[in-house]
């Protein structure tokens, strides 16, 4: 069948389904109109047949040998560029975003999956370590099961079907179920289809992967309440993530939900830097806030300076240079909503408007606020997530008041200190009490453009992410779907290739206290 005729169906095992009556469309920012395609939105049986064939290709999928998953991963990146153009126009009608970004995009999403087929490949990740001790005990990763994982709006390839989640699922030895997001189903569709292909060219077993078009939480709800899947992976609103969170831990069998969930990624500017190029970090900083409309979970949406003629002098600057700021259309109406009833709450309960660009209707248009650090104390809720192209300056009295504002600050995906080196030597406090709110912290640099490496943690204390120990970008996010299995008093023949001692994987592994990669047990 060609690619066009399958649109609107959900994708489960390696069939095209379409049981269901209740359809849905999306919806074009640029054009503000509604996309002509139908989708339809998936039944109860259709999501509990993908989750069962899930269930059951995990029993074998889970044994397949390293280099034939990485070689599956590789054809899903082949296949995702095989797709053409027509994969990065279908993705810019639904999201409004331009085409070199969706480009950008595609690359960091193929290369996710072969960074990880190159991490399985290596095989090391499994982490193995052995004790020849009394009793004789060894221990490795090993996949925890079906996942369920929702694609997130913002990052329509990147962190949807073939995303970060799924690509890190997949490497691991997981399945998967993946609720498509409502904003890009046609993007979804493509992409989905690359994966099929590639689960029927190397010969996967059918149900590795399956996606569910829907419109209601219902589906996800139902998705996450399923007693055979094993874990959910999550990108979206807090209100999202936590019903989900919520939804698993009062199942029978509780499940963990990795849900990255956004944060406001505060800012610090000290005064030294900020006397020597406050101008140069105002159009800079401006930049990072309305990169992409500011439809980044990294969006710097608060930032704070301490009282002085300096960060006067930069407030000013970044007053005269907002009004210059390109507004934007937004991924969906609902998150435009979502901003604009954002910005009214922050001056609702006392911040001060300090500029805006203009906008044309229906875009978001840049905002600057202020509020001082008493305010924002007394308001916590000031604090929350804006999602969109705004800031919010937090002015604080003294260092003291500076330091009070970090520590009452909630956990976050990013923090981030602009300083000379006499500041941050100064300020090695402020650093001690950001340890302990951020998953990433950040000198002289913006926490927009995450980097995509074996490095870097895309996570956060609690409200940023659900488990703070994960994250969701670079190889890292592997140990998610992972749980570390001991095998005490295995005879040679009973253990895996990982942990005999010959290794004839080659892999590095810890061999009573000391790292090896070769057979000197
Ligand atoms: P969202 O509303 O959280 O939706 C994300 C996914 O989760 C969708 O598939 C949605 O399905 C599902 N979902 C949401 N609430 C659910 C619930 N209570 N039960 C079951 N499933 C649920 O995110 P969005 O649509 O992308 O954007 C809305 C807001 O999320 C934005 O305004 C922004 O604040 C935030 N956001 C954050 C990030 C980030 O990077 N952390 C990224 C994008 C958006 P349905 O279609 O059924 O709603």
């Amino acid at each position: 069948m060609h690619q066009q005729e399958l649109t609107g169906l959900q994708l489960i095992g390696n069939s095209f389904s379409a049981a269901g009556t209740q359809t849905f469309q999306a919806f074009a920012p640029l054009q503000q109109q509604w996309l002509p395609q139908t989708f339809r939105e998936a039944t109860a049986e259709e999501i509990d047949t993908a989750v069962k064939l899930a269930a059951r290709a995990f029993t074998t999928y889970k044994k397949v040998p390293a280099t034939q998953r990485a070689a599956f991963l590789n054809t899903i990146a082949d296949n995702i560029i095989a797709a053409g153009d027509v994969l990065l126009e279908t993705a810019s009608a639904e999201s409004g975003l331009p085409l070199a970004r969706l480009q950008g995009e595609r690359d960091r999403t193929t290369a996710q999956l072969r960074w990880f087929a190159s991490l399985i490949t290596e095989g090391s990740w499994v982490n193995a370590r052995i004790d020849t001790g009394m009793p004789d005990v060894r221990q490795m990763q090993i996949p925890v099961g079906v996942i369920g994982i929702f694609g997130a709006s913002n990052f329509p390839l990147a962190f949807s079907v073939a995303g970060g989640d799924v690509a890190s699922a997949l490497a691991a030895g997981c399945t998967v179920v993946f609720k498509a997001h409502p904003a890009h189903p046609h993007t979804s569709h493509i992409v989905a289809s690359a994966i099929r292909d590639a689960v029927i060219g190397t010969g996967m077993p059918e149900g590795v992967f399956s996606l569910l078009h829907s419109t209601s939480h219902e589906t996800g709800h139902q998705l996450t309440v399923h007693p055979l899947v094993s874990a959910i992976a999550f990108t979206g609103s807090f209100r999202g993530g936590k019903a989900l969170y919520d939804a698993a831990t009062r199942r029978e069998t509780p499940i963990p939900v990795y849900a990255e969930m956004g944060s406001v990624n505060p800012v610090f500017f000290l005064p030294g830097i900020l006397k020597e190029k406050g101008t140069t970090l105002a159009e800079q900083f401006l930049q990072s806030v309305t990169l992409g409309v500011g439809q980044f979970c990294t969006n710097p949406g608060i930032f704070v300076t301490t009282k002085d003629t300096a960060a006067d002098v930069f407030v000013a600057g970044l007053q005269q240079h907002i009004a210059g700021m390109p507004a934007g259309y937004m991924l969906t109406p609902g998150i435009l909503q979502a901003y604009n009833n954002g910005i009214a709450t922050l001056q609702r309960e006392g911040a001060q408007l300090l500029g805006a660009a203009p906008g044309a209707a229906q875009q978001a248009s840049p905002y600057l606020l202020q509020i001082s650090a008493e305010k924002a104390q007394e308001h916590p809720s000031l604090c929350h997530e804006v999602f969109g192209p705004s800031t919010l300056h937090i002015s604080a009295n003294t260092r003291d008041e500076l330091y009070k504002l970090a520590g009452a600050m909630e956990g976050q995906l990013t923090a981030t200190v602009h300083g000379t080196e006499e500041d941050l030597r100064e300020h090695a406090e402020l650093l001690d009490i950001l340890r302990e709110k951020a998953g990433r912290l950040i000198i002289n640099g913006f926490p927009t453009g995450v980097p995509v490496n074996h490095a870097v943690v895309h996570g956060g204390p609690w409200p940023a992410t659900t488990p703070a120990a994960g994250t969701s970008v670079g190889t890292m996010a592997i140990y998610r779907f992972t749980r570390g299995l001991c095998f005490q008093g295995f005879p040679a023949y009973l253990l895996p290739p990982e942990l005999q001692d010959e290794n004839p994987l080659n892999i590095w592994r810890l061999v009573n206290g000391k790292f090896l990669n070769d057979t000197n047990i």
